[in-house]
C-alpha cells in the first residue's frame, strides 16, 4: 500500500565497501530520524533535501538506550523529487553482511515494513514518476548482459517508448476531437478536418505505429533473445556449431550417432543479437525409445523456433535424410539459415543447399571459419532495419508489442471503416480502442482526457 513506509537493502547481499538502504513513504524521514543522528547535531528532518549528511547509525537497546552501530551517510529526498515520488531517505553504511542486516532491522523496528520485490519502482510508476515501459526498462537495465541490451534499456528508461506512444496518442486524440465535432455539430463550420484529412491523419499515425510494432523484431532479438533451433541429421556438426556459438564445450561432440538425446538450451550473444539456443537431437528415424522422445521434442522446438540453423554436411552430397529435412523446413514458420558445415573437407554439397535456401552460410565448425559470416547473416535478418539503438523508440517485450499491435489493429479497423463509408461514430469507437491500447503501454486512462481535449481545443461552447 502506498501509505506505508517501506525499507530495503538496495545493494546486493554480501561483503562490500558500502551498503545502501532505501526507505520510502510518508514517514521515511521520521523513521530514519530515530535511527540516524547527523554529526552536525541537527535532526534529519532539518537537513537540506538531496544533501548527504554524515552521522551515527543506531539501534535501540532493551534498556531503551540507543547504541551506535556504525557511522554512515544519509540523504533525504523530499516528495515528489525522489525516485518513488515519495519522501525517501537513503542510508549508506559499511558493507558488512551482519552490519547491514542490523541497520535494516533497526529501521524496521523504527516503523518501516519490508519492501516487496519491485515495490520502489511500482511506487514510482503509481506516483507518475515513470511510465510502465520505463519501469520495465529499469528491470532490463539491471539484467543487461550485452552492450546492446544496455543501450536499449537506457533508452527505455529515458522514456523513448512512452514518448513515441504519447505522440501517436496525441495525434489520435486530435483526430478524434475533430470527428466528434463533426458528429455533434454537423451543420456548423467548426470542424477543421474533412473526411479525407481524417483519413490522412489516421494513416500517418498508423504508419508511426507500424514502425513502432516493427521495432519489436530488433528489440526482441536483442533483449529477449531469438528462440533458435539447431537441427540436422546426426554427425553433421550440430553440437560442434552449438559449442562454437556458446564458446565452450557445452554439448557432447562425438562421432557416435544419437549422442544428443535431449534438448540443451542456453542464452548466448551472437554478435549484437541474443539467441535462446536449443541444441536438439537429430531429426531421424530410430527404434530407441529414449532417443525417440528427444526427436519428438526436437520436432516441437522446430515448430516454435523463430530462427532455425539447419546444419548440413557440405563435404558429402545430400543424403536422403538431408533431403527429407530440406522438405520439412519448407513448412516451418521460423527463418531458416542453412549452415553448410565441414567446408574444410570438401564443398561438394554446398551448391545444392545454396539453391534450396534463401539464406546459406558455409562454415567449418571445427576451425571456426565462417562463424563471423553466420553472425553477420543473423544480424542482418533480425537487426536489418534502420533503427538506431541509441536514438529510436524500440519495443523490448511481448507486453509492449501486444499493446502496440492491439492499437494498430484498432487503428486499421478505423481506417477501413472510414474507407468503407461507415458512420463516423463507428470510426471514433475504433480510434478510442486504439488509444486505450496505446495507453496500456504506459498505463494512462483515456476517456476523460479525450473529453477535455475537445473543449480545450475547439472552443465548442462559443
Ligand atoms: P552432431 O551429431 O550433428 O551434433 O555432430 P557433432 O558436432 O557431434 O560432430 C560429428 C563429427 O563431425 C565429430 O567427429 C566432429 O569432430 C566432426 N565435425 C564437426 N564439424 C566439423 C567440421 O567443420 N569439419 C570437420 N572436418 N569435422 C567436423
Amino acid at each position: 500500500m502506498l501509505g506505508e513506509t517501506i525499507v530495503a537493502i538496495s545493494t546486493p547481499r554480501g561483503k562490500g565497501g558500502v551498503a545502501l538502504l532505501r526507505v520510502s513513504g510518508p514517514f521515511a524521514v521520521e523513521i530514519c530520524e530515530k535511527v540516524f543522528y547527523p554529526a552536525n547535531g541537527r535532526k534529519l528532518s532539518e537537513c537540506s533535501a538531496r544533501m548527504a549528511v554524515y552521522g551515527s547509525i543506531t539501534e535501540l537497546q532493551s534498556n531503551g538506550e540507543r547504541l551506535s552501530i556504525d557511522d554512515g551517510i544519509a540523504t533525504v529526498f523530499r516528495a515528489p523529487a525522489s525516485f518513488t515520488g515519495e519522501d525517501t531517505v537513503e542510508i549508506s553504511c559499511h558493507g558488512g553482511i551482519l552490519l547491514t542486516e542490523t541497520v535494516y532491522t533497526a529501521i524496521l523496528a523504527a516503523g518501516a515494513r519490508p519492501a516487496e520485490a519491485g515495490e520502489f519502482t511500482r511506487r514510482a510508476f503509481l506516483n507518475g514518476k515513470m511510465g510502465l515501459s520505463s519501469a520495465e526498462a529499469l528491470g532490463e537495465l539491471l539484467e543487461a548482459q550485452t552492450r546492446e541490451q544496455l543501450a536499449l534499456a537506457h533508452m527505455g528508461m529515458r522514456g523513448k517508448v512512452e514518448e513515441k506512444s504519447q505522440a501517436i496518442y496525441e495525434g489520435l486524440r486530435d483526430i478524434l476531437a475533430s470527428i466528434y465535432v463533426k458528429i455533434d455539430y454537423p451543420d456548423e463550420e467548426l470542424a477543421d478536418m474533412s473526411r479525407e484529412e481524417i483519413g490522412e491523419g489516421l494513416s500517418k499515425q498508423a504508419d508511426a505505429l507500424q514502425k513502432l510494432c516493427d521495432s519489436y523484431r530488433t528489440g526482441h532479438a536483442i533483449m529477449e533473445g531469438i528462440p533458435t533451433v539447431i537441427c540436422g541429421r546426426p554427425n553433421v556438426g550440430k553440437s560442434s556449431l552449438y559449442n562454437r556459438i556458446v564458446g565452450r564445450d557445452a554439448a557432447i561432440v562425438t562421432d557416435v550417432e544419437g549422442t544428443t538425446r535431449d534438448v540443451l538450451s542456453e542464452t548466448v550473444a551472437l554478435g549484437r543479437v541474443t539467441l535462446r539456443l536449443f541444441d536438439t537431437a537429430g531429426l531421424h528415424e530410430t527404434s530407441d525409445a529414449v532417443e525417440r522422445i528427444g526427436i519428438e521434442r526436437a520436432e516441437r522446438a522446430l515448430n516454435d523456433a523463430e530462427l532455425i540453423l539447419a546444419v548440413f554436411d557440405g563435404s558429402h552430397a545430400p543424403s536422403h535424410e538431408d533431403l527429407a529435412l530440406v522438405e520439412r523446413l519448407g513448412s516451418v514458420s521460423g527463418t531458416v539459415i542453412a549452415v553448410v558445415n565441414k567446408t574444410d573437407l570438401s564443398r561438394v554439397g554446398e551448391a545444392y543447399y545454396q539453391e534450396q535456401f534463401a539464406h546459406t552460410v558455409s562454415i567449418s565448425a571445427e576451425s571456426g571459419e565462417g562463424i563471423d559470416a553466420l553472425r553477420d547473416a543473423v544480424e542482418a535478418l533480425f537487426l536489418g532495419g534502420q533503427l538506431d539503438l541509441h536514438e529510436d523508440a524500440i519495443l523490448t517485450n511481448a507486453r509492449q508489442h501486444g499493446a502496440a499491435l492491439g492499437a494498430l489493429e484498432a487503428l486499421r479497423s478505423a481506417q477501413n471503416g472510414l474507407l468503407g463509408d461507415l458512420p463516423l461514430d463507428v470510426c471514433c469507437c475504433a480510434v478510442e480502442n486504439a488509444m486505450e491500447a496505446l495507453s496500456s503501454l504506459d498505463g494512462r486512462a483515456v476517456s476523460e482526457d479525450i473529453v477535455s481535449q475537445i473543449f480545450s481545443h475547439f472552443c465548442v461552447g462559443k
